[in-house]
């Protein structure tokens, strides 16, 4: 088989050049970084958990009309995405105060918000991922407004969505992170989520004990990140309940 062309490889997943032009096979790792890739570490089977659940959330999106990259999964650990052309953001937006909005301003963590709050982070690994205003983004052409506009638009989409899907299944959605890309179509552009969505991204916890069950598992030593995915992926229904096995099996 020849071999693929890879586009770009990150901390946690590689892009190769898609079988037709205009997609992307999407890899997921199963290396886990934070703090800017001061911490790392492989959780065998990260990737794979990661894989399904992305292409659970990106489905569930795209059947409410949030446009997303996705387009199928290949197998365990690959899916085809479209190729767009990535807005150099990360968008956050927080439902209760945690992680770094906690630390800077002093705000309890758990603290429920009185709305959704969107942060805007640059994409840039040797600055740490800085947070900008939308003055930093329209002054330096990260975005236009149009663009911001259907960013929030977006983003508040996605969360309540996600808000919703976890409720339903005991988890509150304290936060999140989405990337967005641009798509040409004829003359006009538009924007979709990209990237992923996964318990890599979320900040989620259980309802009844607040017990994490997503990276800060992770990030703060609490137990097993494998553990914490499986929990998230057996209550969506992404993966079978306990059948003894060890290690991740899906559904289909
Ligand atoms: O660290 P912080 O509190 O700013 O993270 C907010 C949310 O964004 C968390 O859910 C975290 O997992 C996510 N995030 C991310 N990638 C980053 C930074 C934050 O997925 N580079």
């Amino acid at each position: 088989m020849a071999r693929r062309k890879k586009i770009y490889e990150g901390k946690a997943k590689i892009l190769y050049e898609g079988p037709e032009p205009g997609t992307i096979v999407q890899y997921f790792k199963d290396d886990a970084t934070a703090f800017n890739a001061q911490k790392k570490d492989v959780i065998e089977g990260k990737g794979v958990l990661n894989n399904r659940l992305s292409e659970f959330f990106m489905t569930g999106l795209a059947n409410i009309g949030v446009p997303t990259h996705f387009i199928r999964r290949l197998n365990m650990r690959e899916q085809l995405v479209r190729s767009c052309e990535i807005v150099p953001l990360e968008i956050i937006v927080r439902n209760t105060a945690a992680g770094s909005m906690s630390k800077r301003l002093g705000i309890e963590e758990g603290t429920q918000l009185p709305r959704p709050i969107v942060e805007y982070c640059l994409k840039n690994d040797e600055l740490g991922d800085p947070l900008v205003s939308e003055e930093h983004i329209a002054a330096f052409g990260w975005a236009s407004q149009q663009d911001m506009d259907d960013i929030v638009h977006l983003a508040l989409r996605v969360n309540d969505f996600l808000s919703g899907v976890m409720l339903a299944v005991g988890i509150k959605l304290v936060d999140f992170k989405i990337e967005v890309g641009r798509v040409y179509e004829g003359d006009f552009q538009r924007l979709i989520v990209a990237d992923e969505i996964s318990p890599d991204s979320c900040r989620l916890w259980d309802i009844e004990t607040g017990k994490h069950l997503d990276k800060d598992v992770f990030r703060r030593d609490l137990g097993s990140l494998t553990d914490a995915y499986t929990e998230v992926a057996q209550r969506l229904g992404v993966m079978p309940r306990s059948n003894g096995a060890t290690k991740p099996t899906l559904i289909n």
